[in-house]
């Protein structure tokens, strides 16, 4: 039922935009997340929340991960409940543990750095460089202990880090694991050969501001027979998501579309507001910030949420083509105001799931002046250095810069 909240929400969002309007500023700027849902994903989650019969089958579950890992040139694929659960895959097929510690790029998702705590794993931070802003592997070299077990390198905003093989080759020298985060990069690739298959295992994320969007998934790979058994081993003694969960994926589809997507989303979005009051989803909760483990944590991924993933990835290549066309657009503009745009790095085919660069402070802070110059919304990942949690990480100068200076332009327009 639609409540005072649901009115009072719809009464600020529309405030806002005349707000906008009085401003001279665009009504429907291009989202910065959702964007490759479409009419057919509307049809599947539909289709899907009349039909919960099919929920627990396993079938599309293995269709999606047979799909993506053909797609992903990998030998193994298991799709979790989320990209953070994908990672959980990857550490127990590392069998990493209890009192070990891993490297960590000290600017990064929260949840990434959890899913090391919830296995007693201890978190170890080096810098980042700021031309792909990944690991510097100077940095990592001087953070190795005993103790040391794993390195996870990342590729953020869709492109291949700086550092690849000179982090590759420090893993190998120094004995230890690599975990690929590509949650931003699913599709990149790198002579040839897509991201997250140069390490031991890697993890992809599905939630809704990634380049395959099923609002929340995520997918483990990895090449190594043995490391490839017990990731399956893992996932097959994972548990399932409860209906409640599902149902608020499915739902946040149409949402998220009409939020974000739909050519009339001035009033869509109110009008799905008004419609039901049911619980959203978020996709991080206040607890798990706080470094929580949610209740359940280590889900595979579900039926409905499967089809979605196969459906996204039918259409992946075409979105990524897109955005790296409207990448040379934000090249061009580097070029003319004096910013240096980010490297992509010589035999890297990215995919900019966003355009990075570096501003002055001042206009990460207020970023007004891209909406009335530019038309768009600038994106602000991150926002922190464990985003979104508020905890600074000491002794990584680069990550700490970025935080306040760098900016994300959309690439699917
Ligand atoms: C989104 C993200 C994750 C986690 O993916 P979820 O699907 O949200 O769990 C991990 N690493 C990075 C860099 C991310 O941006």
């Amino acid at each position: 039922m639609t409540g005072v909240r649901e009115i009072l929400s719809v009464a600020r969002h529309q405030a806002g935009q005349l707000l906008r309007v009085a401003r001279g500023l665009p009504l429907q700027p291009p989202s910065l997340v959702c964007m490759t849902l479409d009419g057919d994903d509307l049809a599947i989650a539909a289709a899907e929340l009349n039909d919960r019969e099919g929920w627990s089958d396993p079938n599309p579950v293995a269709e999606f991960e047979a799909a993506f890992a053909r797609w992903n040139q990998s030998a193994t694929a298991v799709a979790m409940a989320s990209g953070r659960e994908a990672l959980t895959a990857c550490i127990h097929a590392l069998g990493l543990g209890a009192g070990d510690e891993v490297i960590l790029p000290g600017y990064t998702c929260v949840v990434v750095v959890n899913a090391f705590r919830f296995e007693g794993i201890t978190p170890v931070f080096a810098d980042i460089e700021l031309e792909t802003f990944g690991l510097d592997a100077a940095s990592v070299a001087s953070r190795i202990s005993p103790r040391t077990r794993a390195i996870v390198i990342q590729h953020l905003y869709g492109l291949i880090c700086r550092d690849y093989e000179a982090l590759l080759e420090l893993a190998r020298d120094r004995g230890l694991r690599v975990i690929e985060d590509c949650a931003h990069a699913t599709g990149a690739a790198y002579d040839g050969v897509r991201a997250g298959n140069r390490g031991d295992a890697a993890f992809y994320s599905c939630e809704q501001s990634k380049v395959l969007n099923t609002i929340m998934g995520g997918v483990a790979t990895a090449n190594d027979p043995e490391v490839g058994a017990r990731m399956l081993e893992f996932a097959a003694a994972a548990p399932t998501p409860d209906e409640a969960w599902t149902e608020q994926v499915l739902r946040g589809v149409r949402l998220g579309y009409s939020r974000n997507k739909d050519p009339r989303r001035w009033w869509r979005r109110d009008w799905e507001v008004l419609r039901t009051s049911a619980p959203r989803l978020t996709s991080t909760s206040a607890g798990e910030i706080r470094g929580e483990r949610p209740a359940g944590y280590g889900r595979r991924m579900s039926a409905p949420v499967a089809k979605l993933g196969l459906n996204q990835l039918r259409k992946v290549d075409r979105y990524n083509q897109q955005r790296r066309t409207t990448a040379a657009r934000w090249e061009r503009w580097c070029g003319e105001h004096g910013y240096r745009p980010p490297l992509v790095l010589p035999g890297s085919t990215p995919v900019f799931l966003r355009y990075p660069v570096m501003v002055e402070p001042a206009r990460k802070k207020n970023r007004e002046w891209a909406l009335r110059e530019e038309r768009v919304e600038l994106g602000v990942w991150f926002a922190s250095q464990l985003h979104p949690a508020p905890d600074a990480v000491p002794g990584c100068p680069n990550a700490s810069a970025a935080v306040a200076g760098c900016v994300n332009f959309p690439c699917l327009l």
